[in-house]
């Protein structure tokens, strides 16, 4: 052990610090798997504040960088780590402090997996909305830091949208508190909103103030499946220009219904060119949205429209777009776009992207939370095929390029990371950009959280 690590593991509870390498090596990645990661120095697993802060106070004393961890579940790079890093895993501060059915506020640690406090606070009849399809394994702190977003949020919206207050400790080791426990709070700049969505590199997260809502009423499911995917691109739009509000809308195409299918058995049709998943959480009004959405549909040229005929079919369909992920991991490599456009021009998202496929000869997957115009077109491709690697990186940087053109963003919701490092200054032009690398010299003069991420 040389000295800095033997005096950081004398700061810390026995155990709390490893350094042997095939540990080390078990977190280097999170799951994007075409970004780099370099070799950590070791693995910190904190249960206290005051553990975090002893770490930061270390690293700054020794110039060391550090990178904050969840479940590793990300898929922008983030939380990889970068050569000579302390990679700093907060899934042991894992405790819900306290849920408060007045304020309807849940306080929790950041290592808490999503759906393990969505569970908790069902049980006393409140919602927390935000759930990325990873929910049963990522951690709010990896929620906080990427501003995750997830099926609910069509009509609740994201992470952002729950956040009151958080503690975080700081790059130097101090620690502060921004936000507010209240419904209203305007004192200040707000500094909340700035550490959400900032990816391990302004502060790290060590304890969240969350808002809940009472839980809706259990949700009606309607999925559509078409012949011609810009049918259902027109469905969207017509659905979302019509004054309801779907409490979920997700798209799948051809590619994504046949991974899934092939991934497991769900009865999925696997000739339809496309599928839409929506439903309606109005109670009893339920059952004339999804009648009202599936007209929708029909008038389209849908060629089958079917409302799930209880709650078991129902998590069943919302099961197979969750799946979607972990299904086309088995097709190959892949790199995972994350852009979204404003609805009216998913159409030309979806056509744009074909030309793109067709022209660099790649084989492009597209499923996304299509109500929020947020889609994930994923280029697939053999692994150690390096000449396929460079036409899938082309195909990846095209459909970016591709998105800002039709007015949208580079990343929904995944984030940063190393994966659209390079294209962050084209989305926010030059001067944007800079006031952005000023703040981050603010929280972290001396460059130590998460290096060479985002910026
Ligand atoms: C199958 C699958 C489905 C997915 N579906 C969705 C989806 O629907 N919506 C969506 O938004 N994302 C989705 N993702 C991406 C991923 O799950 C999210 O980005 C998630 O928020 C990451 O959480 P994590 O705990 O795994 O964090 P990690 O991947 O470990 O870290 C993510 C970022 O957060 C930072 N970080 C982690 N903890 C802290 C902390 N306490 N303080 C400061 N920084 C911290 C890290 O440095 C890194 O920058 C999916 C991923 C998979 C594998």
């Amino acid at each position: 052990m040389t000295a800095p690590i033997s005096e950081l593991a004398a700061l810390l509870p026995e155990g709390a610090l490893v350094t042997d390498e095939a540990t080390s090596d078990a977190y280097r990645h999170d799951s994007a798997s075409s970004c780099a990661a370099g070799r950590p120095l070791g693995v910190v697993r904190p249960t206290t504040t005051a553990e975090v802060q002893a770490v930061m106070r270390w690293a700054s004393r020794h110039r060391v960088p550090v990178v904050p961890q969840g479940a590793r579940t990300g898929l922008s790079g983030a939380a990889n780590a970068v050569d000579g890093a302390l990679l700093v895993s907060m899934v042991r501060m894992d405790r819900i402090l306290e849920i408060d059915e007045v304020d309807q506020v849940a306080i929790v640690e950041p290592g808490v997996v999503n759906a393990d406090l969505s569970r908790a606070v069902a049980a006393v009849g409140l919602f927390y909305p935000p759930d990325p399809s990873s929910w049963e394994l990522s951690t709010i702190g990896g929620n906080l830091a990427t501003n995750a977003g997830g099926l609910c949020c069509v009509k609740y919206g994201v992470t952002a949208d729950f956040v009151r207050g958080l503690e975080v400790v700081l790059a130097d080791g101090e620690v502060v508190r921004v936000g507010r426990r209240t419904a209203k709070g305007v004192a200040g700049y707000d500094l909340t909103r700035l550490l959400v969505g900032s990816e391990g590199t302004l502060g790290i997260i060590t304890e969240a103030t969350l808002a809940l809502r009472p839980a809706p009423e259990p949700a009606l499911t309607m999925a559509a499946v078409f012949a011609k995917t810009a049918d259902a691109m027109t469905a969207v739009t017509r659905i979302m220009a019509s004054g309801m509000r779907p409490s979920m809308m997700e798209f799948l195409d051809k590619p994504s219904i046949r991974a899934v299918q092939a991934y497991r058995d769900m009865g999925l049709p696997v000739d339809a060119e496309a599928m839409l998943i929506t439903q309606s959480d109005r109670g009893p009004l339920a059952a004339a949205d999804v009648a009202a959405m599936g007209a929708i549909c029909e008038e389209l040229g849908a060629s089958e429209v079917a409302v799930a005929e209880d709650a078991v079919e129902s998590a069943m369909l919302t099961q197979a777009r969750r799946l979607v992920n972990p299904a086309v991991e088995e097709l190959g490599a892949t790199l995972i776009d994350d852009v979204a456009v404003p609805r009216a021009r998913l159409v030309d998202l979806l056509a744009g992207m074909e030309q793109i496929a067709a022209a660099t000869g790649t084989f492009v997957i597209c499923p996304g939370h299509i109500g929020d115009g947020n889609m994930h077109p994923t280029v697939v491709f053999d692994r150690g095929d390096d000449a396929a690697a460079e036409r899938a990186q082309r195909a990846f940087d095209a459909i970016m390029r591709l998105a800002l053109d039709l007015g949208g963003t580079i990343t929904g919701e995944h984030g940063v990371g190393l994966l659209k490092r390079t294209w962050l200054r084209s989305e926010l032009g030059e001067r944007s950009y800079a006031l952005q690398q000023q703040i981050k010299s603010v929280f972290d003069p001396l460059g130590i959280l998460n290096p060479g991420k985002v910026l």
